[in-house]
């Protein structure tokens, strides 16, 4: 089987995997390579609940239907492939990969996602998906008259702190600057509300508790008292790394190191395109990433076929 595809998709989550849905379908030879599992963020979310036409699924079996869906149009999935070089710049775009062989597209769609930043710590692990979230749109509800944590201080984590007050009885705001870096307005609108209380200057050391989640330990970087805070959840909001790394140099990306696309999600270098959560955008969710897969693989079809009739 000869190495050459139409279009190839670096990343498998649900950006990619769309991609894949759309260009097999347009009967564009299609393959995804991901680093890691399909599935990509999704298969760390135990519970989704706002994806439309899903009342609710674990990630895992929505990212299963998605890669099956891809492969019953013919797209290629290689997973757990390490990429050992690439060269997206010129006509003809190569993907080298470790054990496989070197891979050639017309067109390349960057669907690498990102992480959410974390503390860093093993007791942060431990309670991931069991009171530790990293997105209030996603896992807000699940905690509906309950006392929960917010980490963070800038503009994501008070607009998110304010959001998430619609459903606690109480959220507790935890810091690690005496000030916020967040806008003045979205500081006002937190201070205002009278379900968010704050704490100031803190590490945060461990988080406390049995199977769930129970409480949230900080020490006051002044004065070293010790505060444990009542919480059967916490959002971390410190922050997200895009998976841009093996990009830089090449595509454009922003000062958050996210790659700037334009509204077909083309990128600087032509036949190139983003989708997901590594470009430059506001909104993080499946729903979101599932567009821009769209978006992008409707995009390199069209490069395709313009390129087909390009005089040679
Ligand atoms: C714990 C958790 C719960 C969530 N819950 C929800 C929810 O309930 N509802 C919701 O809408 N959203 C939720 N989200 C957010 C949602 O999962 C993401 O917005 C979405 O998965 C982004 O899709 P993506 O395809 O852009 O990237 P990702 O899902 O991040 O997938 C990217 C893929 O690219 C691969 N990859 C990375 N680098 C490379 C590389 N250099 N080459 C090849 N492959 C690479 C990765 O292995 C990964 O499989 C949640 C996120 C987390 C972390």
């Amino acid at each position: 089987m000869s190495n050459a595809y139409d279009a190839i998709i670096l990343g498998a989550g649900p950006a990619g995997l769309t991609a894949g849905i759309y260009l097999a379908r347009a009967r564009k030879r299609t393959l995804i390579i991901d680093e890691g599992t399909a599935g990509g963020q999704m298969i760390l979310s135990h519970t989704i609940a706002n994806y439309p036409g899903i009342i609710e699924a674990t990630g895992a079996s929505i990212a299963r239907t998605m890669v099956k869906q891809a492969k019953s149009f013919g797209c290629e999935v290689l997973s757990q492939s390490k990429i050992l070089q690439m060269s997206i710049e010129g006509e003809v775009k190569t993907v080298e990969v470790e054990y496989e062989g070197t891979y050639s597209a017309q067109a390349v769609i960057i669907a690498t996602g990102g992480v959410p930043r974390s503390l860093g710590l093993a007791s942060e692990q431990k309670y991931k998906g069991h009171g530790i979230s990293y997105c209030a749109t996603c896992d807000g509800e699940f905690f509906t008259d309950k006392e929960i944590v917010a980490v963070g201080g800038g503009n994501s984590a008070l607009e998110e702190a304010v959001s998430l007050s619609r459903y606690a009885s109480k959220v507790t705001v935890i810091h690690e600057f005496d000030h916020f870096q967040a806008q003045p307005w979205i500081v006002e609108e937190a201070k205002a509300n009278s379900k968010i209380e704050y704490l100031m200057n803190q590490r945060i050391e461990s988080f406390e508790g049995g199977d769930k989640l129970e409480s949230v330990i900080s020490t006051d970087k002044a004065t070293g008292e010790k505060n444990t805070t009542p919480a059967e959840g916490c959002f971390v909001f410190i922050g997200y790394i895009p998976n841009t790394a093996s990009f830089e140099g090449v595509l454009k990306l922003n000062e958050r190191k996210e790659i700037v696309a334009d509204e077909n999600l083309a990128t600087n270098i032509p036949g190139v395109f983003a989708a997901g959560d590594n470009r430059s955008k506001k909104f993080r969710q499946i729903t979101t990433a599932v567009a821009d897969g769209t978006v992008a693989a409707l995009s390199a079809i069209e490069y395709i076929e313009k390129r087909k009739g390009a005089p040679a």
